[in-house]
């Protein structure tokens, strides 16, 4: 064969193989989450930069030796090209594929895609080079260093994950994990950026390296001096940009952590670490329940020796995603028995699930403290599910009655598949936890904590609890048949589990991208922006709860475009959607009573209250028909459509006859923390004709809470046994006995 020919055929080759990287793009982005280019798309093409990369350093380095006066860098170029070429082939098929057959932008988040795919494919490059000069190109040693190398990158990376606070693995090969899969919308942010850079500077250093054996090789010797400069100022970056990261509090350390929040109380079971602006009642409050949860979870579990648990509470969204790089997912390390959680009102309502994960870490052992099969396959439905049973239910509903209404759905999980590693993740989000929880918590109640911890620990079912799975799912679901559903809970039900989560979503990225940046808009006092981007959301996900977004940011603003926004998403609702609906119809009441048309305002309340909203809804339904119609609750109209003066609006609530007002007084006494205020206007309230038993409960639970506060414990106990008596809520039931037993305790 001529030289021609074979150059050719080498050529047909390379071509043939970038096009069936370009048809491997175009295939990948038929997948979920791969179907516009992003995160997702820039960790496949960084693997294939890795796979291809480093192959490609090898034999181009191999090729230099042989030829006698070797140059590192210029087959580190060669490599590199080549990895680089190949992952812009891949991009650009899947960007095809999301141009011609998706509604997805293909260049939303194509940002992400260089920086998190192109230093991969560099540093395997370079990698590839190195090794093959260091072994002096004989293959095998060659592809055990480029082996070595890749093993101790992970290990380190690994290393780093597990003993740090932070939910992220951040790689300089395989690229950027970035914690909560459940965080829908990513950034680009200083911290990706950082990392970026250190791999940029760990490519230099390796790269220097083989520079200077690259001189070494030559015939006669070069100098080293020109490599190993430059390989010693890579290291100097790698350092230096560590040292910033910390400083910055982007890469994670317990001492930036606090340095960030400030606020620290320290206990027997519980180390608290809060924002230093918490008000010192509060922060006292959150560490008493804090201690007095580990307290009870460890004896629900029969754990003896509790764990002291590390508690991080964050300010902001913005702030946890910076510091430990998740924002609205709260999570846990068990093995750590440490916890990172966002502050709320009242606390943060996820503290005892965490807490249980972190007091389970001692009964699972292991690595990671939980249920997992060969140490790292964990039973997610086990460690969710037991988390999600030991919780003091929230709302309305238990999580029986939750799982029972998602039964009727057909939606609910079957119990082999959420307690085997990997189906849980399977089902979206709030049916898998719910399910399991539901399950784990029938297990508790009905085989005692003996067989649910032996399994936790990581025996088989069968031998934890002497039945098989299928047995003990036949009971559960026998159970669950005995439970009964009220049309309210139906309608919950439809709307917490038919969504089909993230991975459903169309252009999910996207769409969460937009969303966030709407959310920022009218944060900043942007309403148009706001509205724009609200729009392109709904366009593309079709989703009508995009339109009550875009309702909700015009509402202060053009109150007019704002109701046609929240009639356009009632017609996009169609008939489906009740809980939305209920939400887009009280709206409209809102802004037709700001414009002073009460009668349609108390008709749309009406209309909204026919679909069986959830209790709390109903309640403001109940009390916005009373105030629009009702002249002595007149006063309430600029408390409920968030105008005015609150303060004077609710003083002419607590003198006003009818009892919703002094409740509605109370009530916004209470939850500004004035408990003394709130309890002789409850009383008065309870004394009178509320609207309906969800008033009296609500009541009674603000007012036993307020007595409680102000160290009245048994009056406190006394309206909490009368709410139990009252409610025809099991969740209230075990609400208020929980409030009671933790009162003055
Ligand atoms: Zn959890």
């Amino acid at each position: 064969m001529t030289a021609r020919a074979t150059r050719a055929g080498q050529l047909a080759l390379q071509a043939a193989g970038a096009g069936l990287v370009a048809a491997l793009g175009f295939r990948l982005a038929g997948l979920p989450l791969l179907e516009a280019p992003g995160w997702e798309l820039g960790m496949a093409a960084a693997l294939l930069g890795v796979a291809v990369g480093a192959p490609a350093g090898v034999l181009r380095a191999r090729r230099e030796l042989l030829g006698g006066s070797p140059s590192a860098l210029r087959a580190f170029a060669g490599a590199a090209g080549f990895a680089a070429l190949l992952q812009l082939v891949l991009v650009g098929g899947a960007a095809l594929r999301t141009a011609l057959l998706t509604p997805c932008s293909p260049t939303f988040g194509l940002a992400f895609v260089p920086v998190v795919a192109l230093p991969s494919a560099l540093a395997a490059a370079a990698l590839g080079v190195l090794a093959a000069l260091l072994a002096r190109g004989r293959l095998l040693p060659t592809l055990l260093l480029c082996a070595a190398g890749l093993a101790l990158s992970l290990a380190a990376t690994l290393t780093e994950g597990y003993f740090g606070p932070a939910a992220w693995l951040l790689d300089p090969f395989l690229g950027i994990w970035p914690g909560p899969i459940y965080d829908e919308a990513l950034s680009l942010d200083r911290r990706l950026l950082l990392f970026r850079l250190g791999t940029l500077a760990w490519t230099g250093a390796m790269l220097g390296m083989a520079t200077a054996l690259a001189a070494r090789r030559r015939s006669p010797p070069g100098s080293a001096r020109t490599g190993l400069a430059l390989s010693a100022t890579g290291l100097l970056a790698v350092a230096a940009l560590r040292l910033l990261g910390a400083s910055t509090g982007d890469l994670a350390t317990r001492a930036s952590l606090d340095r960030a929040l400030g606020g620290r109380l320290t206990g027997a079971r519980c180390d608290l670490h809060f924002p230093r602006e918490k008000p010192a009642r509060e922060a006292e409050r959150l560490f008493r329940a804090c201690e007095a949860d580990v307290a009870e979870v460890s004896a629900a579990l029969g754990v003896a020796v509790s764990p002291r648990v590390n508690v991080w509470v964050h300010r902001s969204e913005e702030e946890k995603r910076r510091l430990v790089g998740a924002s609205r997912t709260e999570f846990t390390k068990p093995w750590l028995a440490e916890i990172q959680l966002l502050d709320a009102p009242g606390g943060p309502p996820a503290l005892r699930h965490e807490i249980v994960h972190a007091v389970g870490g001692s009964v699972a052992g292991g690595p990671l403290g939980v249920p997992a099969r060969h140490g790292v396959l964990v039973d997610a439905g086990l460690v969710e599910g037991l988390a999600v049973a030991l919780e003091v239910p929230r709302g309305e509903w238990t999580v029986h009655e939750w799982a029972r209404a998602m039964k009727d759905l057909s939606l609910l999980p079957p119990a082999a598949r959420l307690v085997e590693p990997g189906g849980f993740y399977a089902a979206p989000g709030a049916r898998a936890y719910t399910a399991s929880g539901s399950f784990l918590a029938w297990l508790l109640a009905t085989r005692g904590p003996g067989p649910v911890m032996r399994a936790y620990a990581g025996a088989p079912f069968i031998d934890a609890f002497g039945v098989p799975l299928d047995r003990l799912e036949i009971d559960w679901h026998a159970f669950l048949a005995s439970v009964p559903v009220p049309p309210e809970l139906a309608v919950a039900a439809e709307a917490r589990f038919r969504p089909a989560g993230l991975l459903g979503r169309r252009c999910a990225r996207e769409t969460a991208g937009l969303e966030a940046r709407a959310v920022d808009a009218s944060r900043e006092g942007r309403p148009e922006r706001a509205a724009g981007y609200w729009r392109r959301a709904a366009r593309l996900s079709g989703d009508p709860s995009d339109l009550l977004g875009l309702g909700d940011a015009l509402r202060n603003w053009d109150a007019a475009a704002a109701d046609s926004a929240y009639a356009e998403a009632l017609a996009a609702a169609g008939s489906g959607w009740p809980s939305l609906r209920a939400t887009l119809l009280e709206s409209r009441g809102d802004l037709a009573w700001g414009k002073g048309d009460a009668p349609l305002a108390g008709a749309r309340y009406r209309e909204a209250l026919s679909l069986h909203p959830d209790r709390a809804r109903a309640r403001r339904l109940t009390a916005k028909l009373a105030g629009s119609a009702s002249p002595d609750l007149a006063a309430s109209a600029p408390y409920f459509l968030g105008m005015g003066n609150a303060e004077a609006t609710l003083e002419a609530l607590a003198a006003s006859p009818d009892p919703l007002g002094p409740y509605l007084a109370g009530r916004y006494a209470a939850m500004r923390g004035d408990a003394a205020a709130a309890i002789p206007l409850l009383e008065r309230a309870l004394s009178g004709q509320l609207p309906s038993l969800p008033f009296r409960v609500e009541a009674l639970a603000t007012l036993a809470e307020a007595r409680c506060r102000t160290g009245d414990v048994e009056g406190a106990r006394r309206d909490w046994a009368r709410l139990e008596r009252e409610t025809d809520r099991e969740a209230d039931r075990e609400r208020a006995r929980h409030a009671a037993r933790r009162c003055g305790g």
